[in-house]
């Protein structure tokens, strides 16, 4: 569990490749019904590129619990060396060559940080190579959902003066500042309250939203009111397939 709620997974293929999967995309798992349906469900890959795994390099993914999924069931009844069936990758919300932005706002909530937990490596070649920010916002609900917090905090410390890590919490009633992540500007409420904070601007900034659909409709919105240009926000909607 890398929260109350939330699984992660580690997969490896069973023909022994890697997966040629380019950060922010994701794999969809297959699997039956009990009505003898076929079911699929989306997961973006988590794993970074520089963390070596002894098995080789892994298909990595956050889940997150949901009560009575036919997912969540599927990944709770499985035992260490189990498979399952898998497609991918897939998918377009991924950093783009010959970007020449300024800053890189990149937003989301729960496990929707898996992403740019993938991303992190890529983001860190490029704060190096043409000296862009990065600021990651994620929302979650107490402290206790906090995913991957210490990797962002470590590249927080790493690059003082380029990277945020920014965390919104939901939920009131403890000290927001409290957190584990050390290195990270905590505050309530939901990501959309910290963009008056980050001061979007167009034509420098591009945003990247990924996570819940009701948030990234909102985040877009809030964006589109700060006049940042569609074409600058990509977003990857976690939409359930009924
Ligand atoms: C491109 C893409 C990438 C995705 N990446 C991830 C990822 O990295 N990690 C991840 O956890 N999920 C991700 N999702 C969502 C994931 O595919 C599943 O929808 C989710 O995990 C629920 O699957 P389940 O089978 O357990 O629940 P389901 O059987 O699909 O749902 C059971 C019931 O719960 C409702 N429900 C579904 N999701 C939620 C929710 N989040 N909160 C409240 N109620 C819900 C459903 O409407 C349904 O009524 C992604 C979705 C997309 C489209």
């Amino acid at each position: 569990m890398a929260a109350p709620a939330v699984m992660h997974l580690r997969f490896v293929r069973d023909d022994g490749k890697a997966l040629d999967y380019t950060p922010g995309q994701f794999i969809q798992i297959h699997f039956p019904l009990a009505d003898g349906s076929n079911a699929r469900r989306s997961y973006s890959c988590a794993t970074r590129h520089d963390h070596v795994m002894t098995c080789g390099e892994a298909v990595e993914f956050v889940a997150s619990c949901i009560p009575g999924g036919a997912a969540t069931a599927l990944f709770q009844g499985m035992n260490i060396g189990d498979s399952l069936n898998a497609s991918g990758p897939l998918g377009l919300f991924t950093l783009k060559a010959g970007d020449t932005n300024s800053r890189y706002l990149m937003i989301a909530t729960g496990t929707g940080i898996a992403s740019y937990r993938s991303m992190l490596p890529e983001l860190e070649e490029r704060m190096r190579a043409r000296g862009v920010k990065v600021v990651v916002v994620h929302g979650v609900r107490t402290p206790d959902d906090l995913l991957f917090a210490e990797e962002f905090s470590d590249t927080a410390r790493r690059f003082p003066d380029q990277f945020e890590y920014r965390i919104a919490f939901s939920r009131e009633g403890f000290d927001a500042s409290d957190n584990r992540a050390t290195l990270a500007i905590a505050q309530h409420g939901y990501v959309q309250n910290v963009l008056p904070a980050l001061k979007p601007v167009p034509g420098e900034d591009i945003a990247y939203i990924c996570g819940n659909p009701v948030m990234v409709d909102a985040v877009v919105e809030a964006l589109k009111t700060d006049a940042l240009p569609m074409k600058d926000i990509r977003r990857e909607k976690y939409i359930s397939l009924k």
